[in-house]
């Protein structure tokens, strides 16, 4: 059995600045409109919940925004991030593919997510912000804001999605370990919480409503911001950190993906690893194919519409252009709680709609049994979020194989699934069963799309 190979690099080669797709797109992404006069939106909008400095990253076209020291300082904590090449799989396979992948899961939260907390806690500690409220699906954003807390001295509150708050009490134990609170969304702290438990005492929440009720706690607090873990320009920014160590990692392996593969929920750890790339297609004209992988219990970027939305569920944020399932969805209860949102960031959107990103869906057990074959090749147990870049990996890999070619194939294995133990525990028992997503109620919520000239 031939041994996998790691590439490593030095704390030197952490980036100093990272990647802003922006300065690069063919055409310039929709503006993004207020919700009450759907006029563009101007900085001083997003002032009563974000920092300046993130809302001028949010904003930017340079295409280098430079990494402050006491960011990278702490990024030194785990980074860079290793890069695999999967032999034990490939052998496993049988597959000529070359399978490469970067795995995020060293970092303290044991996903990508640090990589942006980290600054944007820094830039709201500079701004002399108290604390920050925000929200979390799976547990792995509140976690990481709370170590990212922890770190600058900030006070943290996270709305954590009913579902996932009693299926993975780990994550609150974590999150309360680092100063957090955490707070069962929806809850009866905020009205947008009041006003959907009045409709569904049962409500099991969603990523829409808690972030409603984490905006509606910063716009009300002075001393308090919000911050979220995925969607906008500026997380995807942060991320890129990935994908700008992978290119280096890469050209020690003295080779360059044919196709890049992320999971997609909100889209940051997905932009990670194929923005730079992405960026060599767009400026060098290189053919590598970029892969988003959802899935099929809430399929924003295959089923939805790529339209103006609401990035929540009570209405309170501005409206951007994105794949949207609407607003008002809610899907079913699976085990990637990380992927369970009904938009997609506006980069991604974008870039889909143009031809660059590919997307395709996968249903959870299959997911489950490519992450199961590749723990058992790798040693790795991947998120469940994770096992869709995994499976379309294998896939792409097998279809190699059949075809008699040999592609480099890089994918992003965003983080482990220690604190996921119980969806495994139900996979191995047969009890997983793949939901489809209510298409009645997708209809309705896209019904309701707020209406732009
Ligand atoms: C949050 C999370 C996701 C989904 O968010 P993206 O912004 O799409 O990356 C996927 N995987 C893991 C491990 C996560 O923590």
């Amino acid at each position: 059995m031939s041994d996998s190979v790691k590439y490593l690099l030095g704390e030197q080669d952490i980036p100093k600045s990272w990647y802003n797709i922006n300065a690069d797109l063919p055409v310039p992404l929709p503006p993004v409109l207020h919700p009450g006069t759907l006029q563009p939106i101007g900085p001083a909008d997003l002032a009563p919940i974000f920092p300046m400095a993130v809302i001028m990253q949010e904003v930017s076209v340079e295409r280098e925004i430079e990494i402050p020291e006491p960011v990278r300082a702490v990024y030194r904590q785990w980074r860079p991030s290793p890069l695999y090449r999967a032999r034990r799989l490939e052998q496993a396979l049988g597959t000529p593919a070359r399978i490469y992948y970067k795995y995020e899961g060293v970092s303290p939260a044991g996903s990508h997510k640090p990589n942006t907390a980290i600054p944007q806690a820094f830039y709201n500690k500079e701004e002399g912000v108290k604390r920050i409220a925000t929200e979390t699906g799976a547990g792995q954003w509140g976690s990481s804001l709370a170590l990212a807390g922890a770190f600058f001295g900030l006070e943290i509150d996270v709305f954590m999605v009913k579902v996932s708050f009693q299926q993975k009490p780990y994550r609150r134990a974590f999150m309360e370990t680092f100063g957090a609170r955490c707070i069962a969304s929806p809850s009866d702290t905020t009205e947008a919480g009041r006003a959907i438990l009045a409709q569904n005492p049962n409500s099991t929440g969603s990523l829409g409503i808690a972030i409603s009720e984490a905006v509606e706690m910063a716009a009300r607090r002075d001393d308090t911001k919000y911050a979220l873990g995925s969607v906008l320009n500026h997380v995807l920014l942060h991320q890129t950190v990935i994908g700008l160590e992978a290119q280096k990692q890469m050209e020690m392996a003295g080779d360059y993906p044919d196709m890049v593969i992320g999971c997609t929920g909100g889209g940051s750890n997905f932009a990670g690893i194929a923005f730079p790339f992405l960026g060599e297609r767009l400026r060098e004209g290189r053919n590598t194919e970029f892969v988003a992988v959802e899935p099929s219990a809430c399929p924003t970027l295959t089923k939805g519409l790529f339209a103006y939305d609401f990035g929540d569920t009570a209405h309170l944020t501005p409206l951007v252009k994105m794949y949207t399932l609407g607003s008002g969805f809610v899907p079913p209860g699976f085990h990637a709680g990380g992927l369970r949102y009904h938009g997609m960031a506006p980069q991604i959107s974008h870039l889909a709609a143009l031809g660059y990103i590919k997307p395709r869906s996968y249903h959870q057990t299959e997911c489950f049994a490519a992450g199961v074959q590749f723990a058992r090749a790798e040693g790795i147990i991947p998120a469940p979020e994770a096992n869709h870049a995994v499976k379309a990996t294998i896939d792409e890999a097998l279809k190699c194989k059949e075809e008699g070619v040999s592609k480099a194939l890089l994918f992003n294995l965003c983080g482990h699934g220690h604190f996921d133990m119980q969806a495994y525990s139900d996979y191995v028992a047969g009890k997983l069963v793949d939901q489809a997503y209510d298409e009645s109620e997708v209809a309705m919520a896209l019904a309701g799309l707020p209406s732009v000239g």
